[in-house]
């Protein structure tokens, strides 16, 4: 269990030297409590003091990685259970199932699918992260060979899932290098499959039907050697299973109880797809780190990955871009110049609407700390100085010969200072993004 403030305090040096950045020991000590602070931060801390207090430094919720390079994953660590106390940290990752059932052309197109499932939204890539090998044939050959296929196929993370060892050790003696996650062990299987993880280095998921049960199960996996786990909650029904995650991500953050810190795993494979869309979503939002999902359909797989980017995004900060002047077409010295602020949606909602015009043209964005134009304008981030400021960092005199700046119609109101203020002729747009193409139709 986790040290008190108190309790940390009697392991530290108590010189006050001040090396942590802390006035005193007893602040890190408490500092460190609240997992405010990480232990290496004390240099004066002896190795005793370390080992001692490696639990209490611990992270509440352990990270796991698999894959391998740039398809390695990593799920865990998260630090609230509430996104709005701070953030969630490392986004669900979503795995489709290929089972080793299929062969030819049916396996290599279904991995062809999987591979294919990524999308573009307000200039964020998103992609399907991981295939899931699902051993339903029964045979560990079939299963292996399968496994080999995928790793062939795609370079997405692998995750093994069998309930036989004999299984996961055949595929994870082929695809070993590419650390897949192995799933699963069960009561009856702790031992076996924890060798299986130990020897060729995987994580391994802990299986069971109730909380409890996955309690013991972490302790067995880690008494054979394994740190790196992932919980796997097989629920009588999809309410408890939400429920019982929910006491997993509760009990492990407020009473940092270990044997349940760790990320965690779903499964959805079956069902139409709009309903393991929905499942996935819920699963996402509460409190799965891994989905895996049967159905590869672009309108199912797409909100599922929608909903992990608005999860995982830190919601004291909103999405931005950069602000400065952006390209649409090849505009020249006669194009028209746009202005919009720098809040993400804004920017490539507008920047969408200058592209449907076919119009090539410039778009000036005003930082504004990431907000809309009328909340800009609504609380003074958005006015007549800060557009000019940006005009003349941007150096928007040299680019185009016209002096003639499109503002949107939103903020109609500050074109006579705007005017006053650049010397420019001073265009008010439309109101809605959607109008920019007729309108750019218009002027150019
Ligand atoms: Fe105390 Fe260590 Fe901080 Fe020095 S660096 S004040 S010894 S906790």
């Amino acid at each position: 269990m986790a040290l008190s403030g108190l309790e940390i305090f009697k392991l530290l040096p108590k010189t006050n030297c001040k090396k942590c950045g802390k006035p005193t020991c007893l602040a890190f000590a408490m500092a460190l409590a609240q997992k405010k602070a990480k232990l290496e931060e004390c240099p004066e801390a002896s190795d005793e003091t370390r080992s001692a207090l490696a639990e209490a430094s611990a992270p509440p919720i352990s990270l796991v990685k698999f894959g391998t390079g740039d398809n390695e994953v990593q799920v865990g660590q998260e630090t609230v259970v509430f996104r709005h106390d701070e953030k969630f940290y490392n986004p669900t990752v979503i795995a489709a199932s290929v089972s080793d059932k299929l062969t030819g052309d049916a396996l290599k197109g279904r991995i062809e699918c999987i591979n294919s499932l990524q999308f573009e939204r307000v200039g964020t890539h998103l992609q399907v992260n991981a295939v899931a090998v699902i051993n339903e044939s029964g045979s560990a050959d079939t299963f292996a060979s399968v496994a080999e296929t995928v790793k062939g196929a795609s370079p997405l993370a692998m995750i093994l899932v069998s309930d036989s060892p004999e299984a996961l050790s055949a595929a994870a003696g082929k695809v070993a290098d590419v650390t897949p996650l192995l799933a699963s062990a069960t009561s009856d299987t702790a031992e076996a499959v924890a060798k299986i993880g130990k020897e060729n280095n995987c994580p391994v998921v802990a299986q069971g039907d109730s909380v409890e049960v996955l309690a013991e199960l972490t302790d067995k996996i880690k008494a054979a050697g394994v740190e790196d786990i992932v919980l796997s909650l097989k629920a009588q029904s999809f309410k408890d299973e939400l429920y019982g995650l929910s006491e997993i991500r509760a009990v492990a953050l407020k009473k940092t109880f270990r044997p349940l810190g760790y990320p965690t795993i779903s499964f959805v494979l079956d069902g139409n797809s709009e309903a393991q869309a929905a499942k996935g979503m819920s699963l996402i939002c509460k409190y799965s780190s891994i989905v895996v999902i049967e159905t590869v359909e672009r309108h199912a797989i797409f909100p599922m990955l929608t909903t992990v980017t608005n999860i995982f995004t830190d919601p004291q900060k909103p999405v931005q871009v950069e602000a400065k002047v952006y390209k649409v077409g090849e505009p020249g010295a006669e194009s028209p110049l746009l202005m919009t602020t720098n809040f993400s949606l804004t920017y490539y909602t507008v920047e969408s609407d200058a592209e449907a015009s076919r119009v090539p043209c410039y778009i000036l964005v005003v930082d504004t700390e990431g907000t809309s134009v009328l909340t800009a304008y609504s609380g003074d981030k958005l006015n007549e100085k800060v557009v000019a400021e940006a005009m003349k960092k941007n150096e928007v005199e040299g680019l185009v010969k016209h002096h003639k700046l499109i503002i949107p119609g939103y903020v109609a109101v500050m074109s006579g200072k705007l005017e006053e203020e650049t010397g420019w002729e001073i265009a008010v747009g439309p109101r809605e993004s959607s109008m920019l193409p007729k309108y750019l139709q218009e002027v150019a």
